[in-house]
């Protein structure tokens, strides 16, 4: 059956091709159909076969070069060269014969192309390689350089697996007659976030994320859920609650391709690694080790926003932006040619931030909607953005002012690159040291601009006012550069991590900064029950402090104060504005990734406002969507 159908699509590839075309094989890199052709001036041609076939077929169909005409890599450079204008800031080529691809890495990514594609057009005709654009970060960035290598490496795993995971995907399907969901994380509680969906066909998991400070994983030994036996894992964004245990998966044998965005695979990777090394420095056991990291990223397919993607027999896969984070999506899952549409959300911003745009509400049906609720009580109202972006530049003056430092404690992801673009805006004039993973997030945030707001991705692209590039802001690599901050007289801001105080350069800080009135803390995030950070938001003179194995008393002096309205998260408002923008009426609202009162409180309300069934769930527990 499945052999059939895969045939039946590739035969119907063949008879759309000219006899001319001399196909050496034709074969599947996950939903799209890979041809790869003897002939160049086929190749080089000008494809209107291929574009006739995918209107056909409805199906992405890349045409590239056996590697039997490939030209040699020094001729390719050359060919390369004379076609891409100096200007495009080439960085590097990396050849990938097993694909037929050079992957061009440049600083202007448009000039490669070309208007309407013409450049690349040329490229293929003269160097005989399909050429795979990407943009080189502004800011160097160690984690994408590494990950690009490792990609680069598995080639020849990654052709021989994707085609399988093509196979699967067009292997047929029975009638579907039903869709589940089993709750396996972030139900009634925030993080841990994982979601189940299964069809007769299918088994599709959403998220796989920890708890922090505690030891509570997803409900993975479900037998349901068993790891190896998935056909989808999707990752909605980078943030430990969503994606902590992913490398798990993998580590544990998990064969399925992981789907994101770009951004979120190398932030991922970034946060996993950080987490290991936490946990190492703690002297705590890990739920798994780097090596699940590089498994994950070796079975990750990268998607764009928007992008429509079969992921299984009877699943079609859309990644939305969820206006939360670099690269955040929202999930929608159209199941079994319309029989049910199922909306996701991860975390949702449904509002526009110094970065982004607010959640797409671009999804054409959606009968069930799972919605967060971090602040889903009817008193849970942000101040509006303005006000609180006011605020903050008001402190950071008056503190400048006295001659004092300014220390925001903050999350590495988000937060502190909404904070570096407001300051920057405002034309802040004294430095601003990111301390912690902050300056490496900025790095990768500078090579995807098309995931910022458009505003912002304007003032990067088209007008050249890079905020991130701005010579105000400036690393903190060592304790040694530390000390000569903290040591000089010179008023300035301090973004470091962790956002809740919790270990980190923001303890150094907080030791350092907290006797002396002329600085201020700013708080701008969430500091939940029992952190060193609550209790300095609470007011509190003096703090305990570990210092050289004893426990001390740390007197507060710095002004300490808080500034509401700068979440990644939507407010009550918005939350139920999202969900009034659904084009169709959904059928189901459940209700997770939240405290239990709020979980339950928002379902209640939702119920109330908008009639429709509306259910906060308990773990484990699982739901017939249709
Ligand atoms: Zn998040
Ligand atoms: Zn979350």
């Amino acid at each position: 059956m499945v052999e059939l159908l895969t045939n039946e699509l590739f035969e119907k590839v063949k008879a759309g091709l000219p006899a001319d075309a001399e196909i050496a094989e034709i074969r599947f890199e996950g939903s799209e159909i890979v041809i790869y052709t003897k002939s160049r001036d086929f190749f080089g041609g000008d494809n209107t076969a291929i574009r006739e076939l995918v209107g056909q077929l409805k199906k992405r169909i890349h045409l590239r070069p056996h590697v039997s005409i490939l030209s040699p890599t020094e001729e390719a450079e050359k060919a390369i060269a004379a076609v891409v204008p100096e200007e495009a800031g080439i960085k590097e080529l990396v050849f990938q014969p097993e694909f037929g691809i050079v992957n061009i890495e440049a600083e202007k990514p448009g000039l490669v192309i070309g208007k309407g594609g013409e450049t690349l057009r040329e490229i293929r005709a003269t160097a005989f390689w399909a050429p795979v654009v990407k943009r080189a970060p502004v800011i160097p960035s160690d984690v994408i350089k590494t990950l690009r290598e490792l990609i680069y490496k598995e080639a020849s795993f990654r052709k021989d697996w994707l085609d399988k995971v093509g196979r699967r995907i067009h292997s047929g399907w029975k009638a579907t007659e039903w869709v589940t969901l089993t709750a396996l994380g972030a139900f009634r509680e925030v993080g841990r976030s994982c979601v189940l969906i299964r069809t007769p066909e299918s088994r599709i998991l959403m998220d796989c994320g920890v708890k922090p400070g505690t030891n509570e994983y997803p409900m993975l030994n479900l037998p349901e859920a068993e790891i190896t036996k998935l056909d989808a894992v999707i990752l909605s964004h980078a943030h430990m609650d969503h994606a902590g245990m992913i490398p798990f998966l993998y580590e544990m044998g998990c064969e399925a391709p992981l789907y994101c965005t770009t951004p979120t695979r190398d932030l991922m990777v970034m946060m996993t690694l950080d987490f290991l090394d936490i946990a190492q420095r703690e002297g705590r056991p890990a739920p798994y080790t780097s090596k699940g990291i590089k498994e994950a990223v070796k079975h990750c397919i990268t998607l764009d926003m928007e992008q429509v993607t079969d992921i299984a027999p009877d699943i079609r896969l859309t990644l939305l932006n969820d206006g939360h984070i670099l690269g955040g999506a929202l999930i929608h899952l159209h199941i079994g040619e319309g029989f049910h549409n199922l909306l996701y959300t991860g975390d949702l911003k449904f509002d526009r931030t110094a970065l982004f745009d607010p959640a797409s509400t671009n999804f054409s049906r959606a009968e069930t909607i799972i919605t967060e609720s971090t602040y889903g009580l009817h008193e849970d109202i942000q101040p509006r953005r303005f006000e609180a972006e006011g605020d903050l530049i008001d402190i950071v003056a008056k503190t400048v002012k006295r001659g004092g430092k300014v220390l925001l404690p903050s999350f590495a992801v988000e937060r502190s690159q909404d904070i570096q673009v407001i300051l920057a805006n405002a034309g802040i004039d004294v430095p601003v040291y990111l301390d912690g993973m902050v300056w490496d997030v900025s790095a990768i945030t500078t090579a995807y601009p098309e995931f910022l707001g458009r505003d912002l991705q304007r003032a990067v692209l088209q007008q050249n006012k890079n905020p991130f590039t701005s010579p105000v802001f400036k690393r903190i690599g060592s304790q040694e550069e530390r000390k000569k901050v903290f040591e000089s007289d010179e008023p300035c801001v301090i973004i470091a991590t962790s956002g809740m105080l919790i270990g980190g350069p923001s303890v150094w800080w907080l030791r350092h900064l907290a006797e002396d009135k002329r600085n201020t803390l700013v708080f701008v995030g969430y500091q939940a029950e029992g952190t060193l950070g609550r209790k300095v938001a609470k007011g509190w003179k003096e703090v305990p402090i570990e210092e050289g194995g004893r426990t001390k008393g740390l007197p507060i002096n710095m002004e300490v104060t808080t500034v509401e309205g700068l979440s990644g998260h939507s407010d009550y408002k918005q939350l139920l504005n999202f969900i009034s923008k659904s084009r169709t009426r959904p059928e189901l609202i459940i209700v997770n990734h939240g405290d239990p009162v709020k979980c339950v409180e928002f379902a209640r309300a939702v119920h109330r406002i908008f009639k429709v069934e509306a259910i906060a769930p308990k773990l484990l527990e699982t739901i017939r969507l249709r």
